[in-house]
């Protein structure tokens, strides 16, 4: 059989977001918002997948007429070894968010949560300029590790980073190379001094959770302060840097602009990341 065979006739589009468990995902109503706005006839759905049911589901989605697929914890690292085509920066981070089923049946890997931290940084503060200095990271998980690699990307001249497990922070300096200064997490706040970017990539400050403890004495009123946590928008650690005189860009753009490339691709259209999207996601 050809290889052009193996998907299923694609009519209506579906795309879906895959994880374990998935209920809390905001990607459905984000998604959902887009393929109303612009009367597009596709479908997005969340899909509840256990680890090991991931590679037996991959394979069927094409079949059923889905075109790509988000994926979130746990299986952002997992699908890397079971795409057929992982790209370079994907392969960087270590995990994907963002599948193709291409229609030669080939499943194509990427990780768009990169894209997404520095495009919300870029659209809530427009002047700002990544390469006047330092970046501090707080935090060394796998979305810490999109966020080095965009900001790096981006031209930052140093990144420094602590994290409360050290080894995951010398870990990214080993692979992301000599830029990257590791701090250790008792001596968090010394990074601070002299930072124009400063990333809570931890969860904490996520409701229900403990604020970040790192104090902010030295964070710069030049500082642009930001948080990958957006339940809630601000958080203390935002509240704190905002009383200090900082810039804040809270952490919900970022999902709402790593969902962009995926929407793209799989429906044909360039979505818009705006006020009445943010209203949507979080109504
Ligand atoms: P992860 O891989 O589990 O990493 C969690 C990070 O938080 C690690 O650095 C961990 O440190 C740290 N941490 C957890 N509990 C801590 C504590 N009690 N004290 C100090 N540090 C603590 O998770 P992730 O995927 O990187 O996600 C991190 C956060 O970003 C989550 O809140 C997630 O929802 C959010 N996120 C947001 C977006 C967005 O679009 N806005 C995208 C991705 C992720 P250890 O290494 O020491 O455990």
């Amino acid at each position: 059989m050809p290889e052009t065979d193996s998907a299923a006739p694609r009519n209506t589009p579906l795309a879906a977001v895959l994880g374990w468990p998935i209920a809390h995902s905001r990607s459905p109503r984000l998604h959902g918002h887009w393929l109303q706005r612009y009367g597009i006839s596709g479908h997005y759905v969340p899909l509840p997948v256990m680890p090991e049911h991931l590679a037996e589901v991959l394979r069927a989605m094409p079949r059923m007429g889905f075109v790509g697929a988000n994926v979130t914890i746990p299986h952002k690292e997992s699908v890397l070894a079971l795409a057929d085509v992982v790209t370079d920066r994907a392969a960087l981070i270590g995990a994907a968010n963002t599948l193709i089923f291409r229609p030669d049946g080939k499943i194509h890997a990427d990780n768009t949560d990169g894209y997404g931290f520095i495009a919300n940084i870029r659209q809530m503060a427009p002047d700002w300029i990544p390469d006047l200095g330092p970046a501090a990271v707080i935090g060394a998980g796998g979305a810490a590790r999109a966020v080095v690699a965009s900001l790096l990307e981006s031209g930052v001249p140093e990144l420094r980073i602590a994290n409360r497990t050290r080894i995951r922070a010398e870990q990214i300096k080993a692979e992301f190379g000599a830029k990257v200064v590791v701090y250790d997490w008792a001596q968090a706040g010394n990074m601070l001094e002299g930072a124009l970017t400063v990333v809570n990539a931890t969860s904490m400050g996520m409701a229900g959770k403990e604020a970040l403890r790192v104090p902010l004495d030295a964070l710069s009123p030049d500082a642009l302060a930001t948080d990958l946590v957006y339940t809630p928008l601000m958080t203390p650690f935002l509240v704190e840097a905002q009383a200090r005189g900082c810039r804040v860009v809270d952490g919900l753009g970022m999902l709402l602009h790593q969902a962009a490339p995926g929407f793209e691709r799989w429906f044909g259209r360039r979505p818009e990341v705006d006020e009445a999207l943010r209203a949507a996601v979080l109504a």
